[in-house]
C-alpha cells in the first residue's frame, strides 16, 4: 500500500555511517536555548476567528514550552506544550489543562520553536487559539529572530528513539525509527491535479527548516469552506492565511500562487515537525508520515512513550548538529502515480 519507492528497508542509514567516515573534531556540549527578550504579535485565530495577542517570553532552563492563557481569571492557566495535553486534533492540534482550558492551533508555532531550537519559553496568549498569521511558521521564526536567542547553562537533552514505532489508520501511517539526528519524510496523495502525490525530506537544522519549510502555508479547498464554517472551523480563514484551491480543482485562488511548487507537502512536513515537538524535547529519530495528520502524529508519540524500551533521554553534543542534509531533495511525483 505504501509504495512510494522509499521503503523502510531502503531508507538511508546515513547518520552513523557518515560519522564513521568523518574526521572527528572535538565534541562539544549543546546548550538549551531560550529567547533573549519577550516579543509579541497580534493576529486572527484560523478556526475561532478571534483577534488574539500572543507574547513569547524567555524561560528558565528545563522549563520546556508552556502556554499561559492570561485571559483566565486567577493568574492565568498554564498548559504544557506536551503530547499528553493534546485534546483535539481536528484540523489543528489543541492542548488543554486539567480544568479544560484550551489553546488551539499550536502546531505552526511549535514547528518554528523546533526549527529555531528553542527549549524553554512561556507563551502568553489572551484567547483560545494561536494567531494564524500567514498560515505558515515563517512569522514565528521571524519573531524569534527579532527577540534573539540565548544559550543557557544547562545541556540540551533529546529523546533518542531506540526501536521502530509505527501507527496506522486505514491508508495513513506515521513511524519513528532510530537515527542519529532528526529527519522527516512526509508523503501526501490527493486526487487533485494541483497536488497529486508529493514527497518531501528534511534533515533538521535551523537553516534547513527556515529556508525549505517554514514559509509553506496551510491549504484548503474552496468547496469545503462552507462545511468547515458550519462545523465552527476556519472562521478566520482567508486568502491572507491559507492557500485555497478553486472548486474546479485546477486553480489556486490566491493571486500570488504558491511559495514552493510543492508547498502542500512541505506544509504537512511543517505540521509534523510541530506536532512531534510535543514530545517535550527534540527527537533523535527519523520520522516517516504517509497521509499523516495531527491525530496520527499524536498517537505516534503516545505509542512511543507507552513503551519504555522504545526510547531514552540523551544529552546532545555537537555531533548531531554536524550532520548535513544528505537526504534527497523534495520532489513532486506525477498525478498519474495516484493509486
Ligand atoms: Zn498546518
Amino acid at each position: 500500500m505504501f509504495d512510494s519507492g522509499a521503503s523502510f528497508e531502503t531508507l538511508p542509514t546515513t547518520g552513523s555511517e557518515f560519522f564513521e567516515r568523518q574526521s572527528s573534531p572535538a565534541v562539544t556540549a549543546v546548550r538549551q536555548r531560550t529567547l533573549k527578550s519577550a516579543i509579541s504579535c497580534t493576529g486572527t485565530g484560523l478556526h475561532s476567528g478571534a483577534r488574539i495577542t500572543m507574547t513569547l517570553r524567555p524561560a528558565e532552563p528545563d522549563t520546556g514550552i508552556f502556554f499561559r492563557r492570561i485571559d483566565i481569571a486567577g493568574g492565568g492557566a498554564l498548559i504544557p506544550a506536551h503530547w499528553a495535553s493534546v485534546s483535539d486534533t481536528r484540523l489543528n492540534t489543541c492542548v488543554t489543562d486539567a480544568a479544560g482550558i484550551k489553546v488551539h492551533t499550536i502546531e505552526h508555532l511549535m514547528a518554528a520553536l523546533a526549527g529555531m531550537s528553542i527549549d524553554n519559553a512561556v507563551i502568553d496568549i489572551n484567547g483560545p487559539e494561536v494567531p494564524v498569521m500567514d498560515g505558515s511558521a515563517a512569522p514565528f521564526v521571524f519573531l524569534v529572530e527579532c527577540a534573539g536567542v540565548v544559550e543557557q547553562a544547562a545541556p540540551r537533552r533529546a529523546i533518542k528513539v531506540l526501536k521502530r514505532v509505527v501507527v496506522e489508520e486505514g491508508d495513513k501511517l506515521a513511524m519513528l525509527m532510530p537515527a542519529p539526528c532528526f529527519s522527516v519524510n512526509v508523503e501526501i496523495d490527493f486526487a487533485n491535479p494541483l497536488i497529486g502525490r508529493q514527497d518531501c525530506w528534511l534533515t533538521m537544522t535551523g537553516q534547513s527548516f527556515k529556508s525549505e519549510i517554514s514559509r509553506a502555508r496551510t491549504f484548503g479547498f474552496e468547496h469545503e469552506v462552507a462545511a468547515l464554517r458550519a462545523a465552527g472551523l476556519a472562521k478566520g480563514g482567508s486568502l491572507d492565511n491559507a492557500v485555497v484551491i478553486a472548486s474546479d480543482g485546477n486553480r489556486i485562488v490566491n493571486d500570488e500562487g504558491l511559495r514552493y511548487e510543492d508547498e502542500f507537502v512541505r506544509h504537512k512536513l511543517l505540521d509534523a515537525v510541530g506536532d512531534l515537538y510535543l514530545a517535550g524535547a527534540p527527537l533523535l529519530a527519523h520520522f516517516r508520515g504517509v497521509r499523516t495528520g495531527h491525530g496520527l502524529n499524536n498517537r505516534l508519540l503516545a505509542t512511543l512513550f507507552a513503551d519504555r524500551s522504545a526510547w531514552t533521554t540523551v544529552t546532545l553534543d555537537s555531533r548531531q548538529a554536524r550532520i548535513p542534509a544528505v537526504f534527497p531533495p523534495s520532489r513532486r511525483l506525477p498525478a498519474a502515480a495516484i493509486a
